[in-house]
């Protein structure tokens, strides 16, 4: 039987490319996002290729909505035991300017969040003796001006990913972080604008700070997680891996 794979904040961007990976890859994909009808398009897709997906609506935040969406992965797909925390939001400001509801929202969909996933998920892995989890963290972990919400939540996913390796290593299940530096999707497109800069003269003077001068594509993210979530990754576990096209501190 296929493996059961659910992607977080797969209706776009990153957790598009990585839905579609793990699909070509043989997973069976549960495509997460907050509106079921936004996951379509990627379910379409995985569907046309010969994969096997399922459209799945939920608020990663929500407690009650987590466990529904499990509990319906694991009767329509099969017991997931493999699990990327991806949703993403980004509510940016210098701190004097930052209000309760941007820390809150931040913290709530990427910390709470990958928490309410994760513990939903692993009563699945730990009973198959079998798991992957790949949390999205990033190159603003270390620190990004206008992002003490996202640096907070994105330095604080790196310490829950290495405490999950701990916890849940005996029962066969590895936690890794994937930190990706610049990728271009609608939520740098949207810093581009806030910052009110062409996209692709924002990406240009992306590229030109990069060693391997580009910046990231969605795939580029993908095919490290499938890295992550295959068989032969069983002792690669607690990791934290920059994908941003050179070394960062
Ligand atoms: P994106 O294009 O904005 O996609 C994020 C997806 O997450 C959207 O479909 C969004 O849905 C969904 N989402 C937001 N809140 C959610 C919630 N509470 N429950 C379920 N789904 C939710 O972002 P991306 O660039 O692909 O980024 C994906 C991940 O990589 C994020 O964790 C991001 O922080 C991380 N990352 C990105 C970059 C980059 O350069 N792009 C760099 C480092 C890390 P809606 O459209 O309905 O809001």
């Amino acid at each position: 039987m296929d493996r059961v794979a659910i992607v977080t904040g797969a209706a776009r961007g990153i957790g598009a490319a990585t839905a579609v990976r793990l699909a070509a890859d043989g997973h069976a994909v549960a495509v997460l996002d907050l509106d079921e009808n936004a996951c379509k398009g990627t379910v379409e897709q995985i569907n046309a290729a010969g994969g096997r997906a399922l459209a799945v609506g939920a608020d990663v935040a929500d407690a009650e909505q987590v466990t529904a969406a499990v509990d319906r992965v694991a009767a329509e797909l099969g017991p997931p035991v493999v699990l990327v925390n991806n949703a993403g939001v980004i509510r940016d400001n210098l701190l004097f300017k930052m209000t309760d509801g941007d820390w809150d929202t931040v913290i709530g969909v990427h910390l709470r969040g990958a928490f309410l996933m994760s513990r939903a998920a692993q009563a699945h892995m730990t009973a198959a003796k079998f798991g992957r989890i790949v949390n999205l963290s990033s190159s603003s972990a270390l620190g990004n001006r206008g992002q003490a919400n996202y640096s907070a939540a994105k330095a604080g996913l790196q310490g829950f990913t290495k405490t999950l390796a701990i916890e849940l290593g005996p029962f066969g299940v590895t936690a890794n972080a994937v930190a990706p530096g610049f990728i271009a999707t609608e939520m740098t497109a949207a810093t581009a604008a806030r910052m009110k800069v062409d996209f692709e003269t924002f990406q240009k003077g992306a590229a030109e700070q990069i060693p391997v001068r580009r910046v990231g594509r969605p795939d580029d993210v993908a095919h490290t997680i499938s890295f992550l979530v295959s068989d032969g990754a069983g002792f690669v576990s607690g990791q934290v891996i920059y994908v941003a096209g050179g070394p960062l501190d």
